[in-house]
């Protein structure tokens, strides 16, 4: 059995079902660490937070137990470098990238010292990814942009799912079409909505900022502890025990 868990340029997806390359989503991601010893910050929410505005969004929640704070800012943009974890970057860069955002977000992007940025890629949603007694698993079988977080959850919910069915004890080419049925609707749907999440939370429209901000509210309202993100299908996934019949 091969399982291809060898990322978004996969090369056993590439012999299974031929070359061709992930698409560029039209979106840079910086990502930065500030260290709270160094610059104690009122301007961070203990929650993780969502900064939306138009063509971007910001992200920013406490590592460390407190002790830093991690930011990853979203913008649009038809620029873009390599696929990658390490191209280095500024805050002035990143700043430069944001003109005009909230004082918050601009006041935490000077405090941060290593900055790093990339371009972000997906694929669209596969037919199947499994073909005799090979399969795929995680951004090998569906890369997606990180706007529900879940790229790496997805590999990990596959990998679950994935030992459950060859624990059936059946022969391997049925276990890995029964964990690719169980699996593909799913991270289907994870990759779509985390695209569509890329419109909602960018859209310039005045009118659609009223009317996802009031729906995001009236969440919140209706129940505190939730996201107000409306993800909680996403959440409420539990691999240990998901049917293994395909459904989302
Ligand atoms: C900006 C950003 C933020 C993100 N935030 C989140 C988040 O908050 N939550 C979340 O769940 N996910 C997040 N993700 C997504 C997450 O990083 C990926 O979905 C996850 O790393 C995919 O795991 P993987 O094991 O499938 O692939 P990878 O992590 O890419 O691992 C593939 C491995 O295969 C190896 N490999 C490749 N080719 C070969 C070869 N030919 N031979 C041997 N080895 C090979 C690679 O070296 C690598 O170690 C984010 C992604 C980005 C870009």
């Amino acid at each position: 059995m091969i399982v291809g868990a060898d990322g978004i340029h996969s090369a056993v997806r590439a012999c299974l079902f031929g070359h061709d390359a992930p698409r560029f989503t039209g979106n840079m991601c910086w990502r930065a660490t500030i260290p709270l010893d160094a610059h104690p910050l009122s301007i961070v929410s203990p929650d993780a937070s969502f900064w939306l505005g138009p063509h971007g969004h910001v992200v920013t929640y406490y590592l460390r137990a407190g002790k830093m704070v991690n930011v990853v800012a979203i913008r649009e943009t038809s620029e873009w470098v390599e696929e990658s974890w390490n191209v280095p970057s500024s805050a002035e860069e990143m700043a430069a990238a944001f003109p005009g955002w909230h004082r918050n977000v601009l006041q935490l992007f000077a405090n941060a010292a290593r900055v790093y940025k990339w371009g972000l890629f997906d694929r669209d949603p596969m037919a199947a990814w499994s073909s005799g007694r090979i399969t795929l698993l995680g951004d090998a079988a569906h890369p997606m942009l990180p706007f529900l977080s879940q790229g790496a959850a997805m590999a990990i919910e596959d990998a679950f799912v994935l030992a459950r069915t060859l624990s059936l004890g059946r022969n391997v080419a049925d276990s890995l079409k029964l964990y690719e049925g169980a699996r593909l609707p799913r991270t289907s749907r994870v990759q779509l909505e985390s695209r569509k999440r890329g419109e909602t939370y960018h859209t310039a429209s005045p009118l659609q900022q009223i009317y996802r901000d009031l729906r995001y509210k009236l969440k919140q309202l209706i129940e505190p502890q939730s996201t107000g993100l409306q993800a909680g299908w996403v959440y409420s996934y539990d691999a240990t025990t998901a049917p293994l019949t395909g459904q989302s």
